[in-house]
């Protein structure tokens, strides 16, 4: 019950309001049409389902009422029994509805997602990666940051466990590196046992300290997986943003700086501005 069209409207445009509404075509404040008009143009989701109850009956006022964005209209004085049926057809309408919303979004969750870590798959990890960039770019302020961090030995797990308990340590590893990030940035698996976090509005400080804390939330203690207890580590690769480098550069940066940390003796962090052009180490 709404005491007037205004606070129906602001009903029908709270999250959780009714889906369906039996709208009385006058009303104090915004009228039944005005109301119809307002929810179709927000786009919004849910659904409104939208009943509006009239006594105008001429055939240029029913197609006010249907233009304006009603679903349905019921002429007044109208039947309880006609009134009932009016709205399990717009039940109907709205079960549909929810139906291919649910359908969209499970699609919508396969196409961007990694089958086995529920993480970004590849192609949308590099698409935000190329939206933090423009931001950052954009911005002006504070740059952004990419880590590649890759598992050590893994094959090992593989060969020693067998292949379910490393799909495990996957798992597990993507939940600890989730746990450890900002809502605001991005954790992609990149490959095989390679993972790309994208830190939004972050310095090369900052970015270290993140990377030390992937590292450490995955080699502070072993994954339990299969029925055994597998430790696991990884090294990772920083760079951060700035000198015109595309989202191309950064991810090769990454990956030359996690190639250098395999190099020296893996489970540990190297910094790309530590890195001078032939690939040896400066500091
Ligand atoms: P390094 O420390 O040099 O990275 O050694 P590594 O053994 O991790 O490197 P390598 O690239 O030789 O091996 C990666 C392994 O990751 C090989 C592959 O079987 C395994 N792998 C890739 N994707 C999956 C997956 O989805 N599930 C499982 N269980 N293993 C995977
Ligand atoms: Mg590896
Ligand atoms: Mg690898």
């Amino acid at each position: 019950m709404a005491r007037d069209g205004d606070e129906a409207l602001e009903l029908l445009q709270t999250p959780r309001g009714p889906e369906l509404a039996i709208l009385a075509w006058m009303l104090q404040g915004v009228d039944g049409p005005g109301i119809c008009e307002r929810i179709r143009a927000q786009d919004a989701e849910p659904y409104r389902y939208l009943i509006l109850l009239t006594s105008k009956c001429e055939p240029e006022e029913v197609a006010r009422g249907l233009d304006s964005g009603a679903d349905d209209q019921l002429a007044k004085p109208f039947h309880p029994v006609e009134l009932r049926a009016r709205i399990r057809a717009g039940r109907r309408i709205l079960d549909l509805q929810n139906q291919l919303i649910s359908t969209r979004e499970a699609l919508r969750y396969r196409a961007t997602r990694d089958t086995l870590t529920g993480l970004l798959n590849r192609g949308v990890a590099i698409e935000r990666l190329q939206q933090e960039l423009t931001r950052a770019s954009r911005q002006k302020a504070g740059g952004m940051a990419v880590l590649l961090f890759d598992l050590d030995h893994f094959k090992h797990v593989n060969d020693r466990y067998g292949h379910l308990a490393g799909d495990e340590v996957l798992r597990e590893v993507a939940r600890r590196a989730q746990d450890v990030l900002r809502p605001c940035d991005h954790l992609g698996r990149y490959g095989g046992e390679e993972f790309l976090v994208i830190l939004a509005d972050c310095g090369p400080e900052a970015a270290l300290v993140v990377a030390e804390r992937i590292r450490f939330a995955l080699a502070d203690r072993p994954v339990r997986a299969e029925g055994a207890i597998i430790p696991v580590s990884a090294s990772v690769g920083a760079v951060t943003s700035g000198q015109g480098r595309t989202g191309e550069d950064l991810v090769r940066l990454a990956d030359q700086a996690l190639y250098e940390a395999k190099g020296q003796g893996r489970n540990c962090t190297v910094a790309s501005w530590l890195l001078p052009a032939t690939g040896q180490l400066t500091g």
